[in-house]
């Protein structure tokens, strides 16, 4: 029954976009897999590159948050969990986060490897992250730490408007829509997040700073990171990120 349904919506598809999926597939074939990490506080620029590696290498990328904020929305029974912590600027448990993550690693999207953006967030995640890729005989390949400085990181918070079905983050001074208050690809409205104020981000960089740091130096051990240079404008932030994953 599955199968045929699966069949059942390729039909449906447009001859042009399943050929250029097609040809996309085709040019993904022969790049190798690369498993990534991004970590970073808050409006380091985390989700501003990672979808420009992700079509370069045809990566997946998995942002929990993302994911999280998607099932606090659906009000799944892992989202009423999740928002509280969420609405304060806490971590979420570290069972809810793994969990998810280790469901969507497992999707055909992330074949050739995958860009984790906002995981792990502690060192626990990321020995369960060890463990999961252990079972599969694979490995992080590297980690870019997006290093900036916390005073820089009020104004890139309070003027972001994002996009939440794709993702797709703005800034009203740094990177504006073409339209302001609309996504340029969908022309859907654009949203601010809950979050993503002064007050708030005082707790979740308290919370980087106490449990994410951590999670640098056990990728730093390993000889894995590569450190970026985050307050730098954004294509020149692009270049960095290209060079420490090629
Ligand atoms: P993160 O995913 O790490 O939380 P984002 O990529 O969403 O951060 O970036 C936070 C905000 O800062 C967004 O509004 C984004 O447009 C903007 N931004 C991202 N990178 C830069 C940069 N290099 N210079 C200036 N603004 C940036
Ligand atoms: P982000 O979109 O990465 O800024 O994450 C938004 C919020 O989701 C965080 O403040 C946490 O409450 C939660 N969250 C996202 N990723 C994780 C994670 N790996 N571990 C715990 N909580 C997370």
């Amino acid at each position: 029954m599955a199968s045929g349904g699966a069949a059942v919506d390729l039909e449906d598809v447009q001859t042009v976009d399943l050929t250029s999926e097609l040809l996309r597939r085709l040019k993904c074939a022969s790049k190798p897999d690369k498993r990534l990490v991004f970590i970073g506080p808050p409006g380091s620029g985390k989700g501003t590159q990672s979808p420009v590696i992700k079509d370069e290498f045809c990566l997946c990328h998995l942002a929990t948050g993302d994911m999280l904020r998607a099932a606090v929305a659906a009000k799944t029974p892992l989202g009423v969990k999740a928002k509280e912590s969420m609405d304060k600027g806490k971590l979420v448990s570290d069972d809810l986060v793994v969990g998810i993550i280790n469901e969507a690693m497992s999707k055909p999207r992330c074949q050739k490897g995958f860009i984790l953006d906002g995981f792990p967030r502690t060192v626990t995640q990321a020995e369960k992250l060890d463990e999961m890729l252990n079972k599969q005989g694979v490995q992080i390949d590297k980690v870019l730490n997006f290093a900036i400085d916390d005073s820089i990181l009020e104004e890139r918070i309070t003027g972001r408007w994002i996009h939440p079905s794709s993702g797709r983050s703005y800034h009203t001074k740094f990177a504006p829509p073409k339209v302001p208050g609309f996504d340029d690809v969908t022309g859907e409205p654009l949203i601010q997040r809950k979050d993503d104020n002064a007050e708030v981000l005082m707790s979740r960089l308290e919370a980087f700073h106490r449990q994410t740091k951590p999670v640098i130096d056990y990728y730093a051990n390993k000889g894995i990171l590569a450190n970026i240079h985050a307050e730098k404008p954004r294509q020149e932030v692009t270049s960095e990120v290209q060079k420490a994953v090629s």
